[in-house]
């Protein structure tokens, strides 16, 4: 392949309408399945789409990619993934490329996702009251300090800001502190985390059959933290989770996505070791110079804010 490289690489989170399976009572918004389809339309007007297959035979120099290809990820393993993205891209005789967390129903969920499902309950200053209660002295400083920090780069003067501003405080500084409080206020506000989570993310079963109808699987880390927080042993603990998870459901050499988009400069050697051959960011760029720092757009961000390519 040469390099720089082009190519279009369509991230995607939740793909759900309100009151399906997926969404299932949540209120947790995301892209209306509509919207996806539509997109796909648009894409395929300029396109042509590639799968992980190809995009690793053309890393590995074995082959070449067809000009404006465009690969389609997913990021984090949510049951919308079987429900509606593999419905519909198979219906297509698409293939996507899915991001999966290494879980099962026991772990629970993962901090951001126990956030989402808080904030829709409980509104943004609802939750931030529950939490800011149940800390003690020291955690408040510490509180206090990220948001100081963190105030220039997610303004609080909007619903949105505020919202980015809380997740940056309790996904990075308070994670450890907040990881159980938010386990209690889930359980006081919602219901069994244990079961929620149990058909929130893909199981076994479900990768599989998407496995077998042409999907691609990479990884995404085992608890989803900023690879910028954690320490280097972590961050190998957490690739080679990735490793042992999604090489029972895919040959490598493997995918890797970047919890929250977060870097690190050790992540490509730590990733090359374990068998990675290339990783996504989720920075916006259509031209890359680095296989472990393949920038994609934000298929849903696009759908409700933007054009493509604008
Ligand atoms: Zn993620």
């Amino acid at each position: 392949m040469n390099n720089p490289f082009e190519l279009t690489v369509m991230m995607y989170h939740y793909i759900r309408d309100p009151g399906d399976a997926a969404e299932a009572g949540s209120g947790i918004p995301g892209m209306s399945v509509a919207a996806f389809e539509m997109q796909l339309d648009e894409l395929a007007k300029q396109h042509r789409f590639v799968s992980w297959r190809e995009v690793q035979m053309a890393l590995q120099g074995q082959s070449n990619l067809p000009s404006s290809a465009c690969l389609l990820t997913f990021d984090d393993g949510v049951h919308d993934h079987y429900l509606n993205a593999f419905r519909i891209l198979r219906g297509r005789n698409l293939s996507g490329l899915f991001f999966i967390l290494d879980r099962t129903k026991d772990d629970g969920l993962v901090l951001g996702h126990k956030i989402h499902f808080l904030v829709s309950a409980l509104g943004v200053a609802g939750l931030w009251e529950a939490i800011w209660r149940r800390l003690n002295v020291a955690e408040r400083e510490r509180f206090t300090q990220a948001e100081t920090k963190y105030q220039r780069k997610y303004p609080a003067n909007s619903l949105d800001g505020r919202t980015n501003l809380l997740k940056a405080i309790l996904q990075r500084d308070l994670s450890v502190q907040v990881d159980p409080i938010l386990s209690d206020l889930f359980e006081k506000h919602i219901g069994s985390e244990r079961e929620t989570s149990g058909n929130y993310y893909l199981s076994i079963q479900q990768i599989q059959e998407m496995s077998a109808g042409g999907m691609h699987f990479g990884g995404h880390s085992r608890s989803h933290p900023w690879f910028d927080w954690i320490d280097a042993e972590a961050r190998r603990m957490e690739i080679q989770a990735s490793a042992d998870w999604v090489g029972q459901f895919e040959p490598g050499p493997w995918a890797f996505a970047y919890p929250y988009g977060g870097l690190s400069d050790d992540s490509p050697k730590l990733l090359q070791a374990q068998g990675f051959l290339a990783a996504f960011t989720t920075q916006t760029q259509l031209v890359h110079t680095d296989p472990y720092f393949i920038g994609r757009l934000d298929g849903e961000e696009m759908a409700y804010h933007g054009r493509l390519y604008d």
